[in-house]
C-alpha cells in the first residue's frame, strides 16, 4: 500500500511551529505534547517528526534512529508523568475502523486513574 501523507494536518502544522503545543518532551526525532482535550489527568501525544500517517506506515518507513528514538521518547514520558507505578495505556488509532482523526501517527499515552477495561464490547 502507498501512503499519502497530508502535510496541512494539526500535528504537521504544530511541528512547522504554525501552532502552539503544551510540549512534554522533544527530541531530535519525536515531539511529546498535552492533548487539548485530555480524556484522563495524564493525556500526552507522542509524534514523530518525520512524515508517517500511521503506526505500520512508519514501521515501514522510518530509519532505526526515529523508531528507536520515538520508543524511548514514549517511555521517558511515562516515567516524566509518574505513571510508572500507577499503570497507564498506549493507544495508537490508524484509519477508519481506528477512527483516526488525525493523520500523522500518534500514540496515546494514558494514565493518572483507572482507564476501565480496554474495548466495550460491540457488535
Ligand atoms: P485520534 O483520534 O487518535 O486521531 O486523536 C487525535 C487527538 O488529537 C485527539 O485526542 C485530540 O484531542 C487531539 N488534538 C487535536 N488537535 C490538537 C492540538 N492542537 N493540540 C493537542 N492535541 C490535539
Amino acid at each position: 500500500m502507498a501512503y499519502t501523507y497530508d502535510d496541512q494536518n494539526i500535528f504537521a502544522k504544530i511541528l512547522r511551529g504554525e501552532i502552539p503545543n503544551a510540549t512534554v518532551l522533544e527530541t531530535e526525532h519525536t515531539l511529546a505534547f498535552r492533548d487539548i482535550q485530555p480524556q484522563a489527568p495524564v493525556h500526552v501525544l507522542v509524534i514523530p517528526k518525520g512524515p508517517y500517517v500511521c503506526y505500520d506506515h512508519f514501521a515501514l518507513e522510518a530509519s532505526d534512529a526515529e523508531i528507536v528514538d520515538f520508543n524511548r521518547a514514549v517511555g521517558d514520558v511515562v516515567k516524566a508523568e509518574g505513571l510508572q507505578e500507577g499503570g497507564y495505556r498506549i493507544i495508537s488509532n490508524a484509519g477508519e475502523a481506528g477512527v483516526q482523526e488525525v493523520p500523522h501517527l500518534h500514540v496515546h499515552v494514558l494514565g493518572g486513574r483507572g482507564l476501565g477495561r480496554m474495548l466495550q464490547r460491540a457488535g
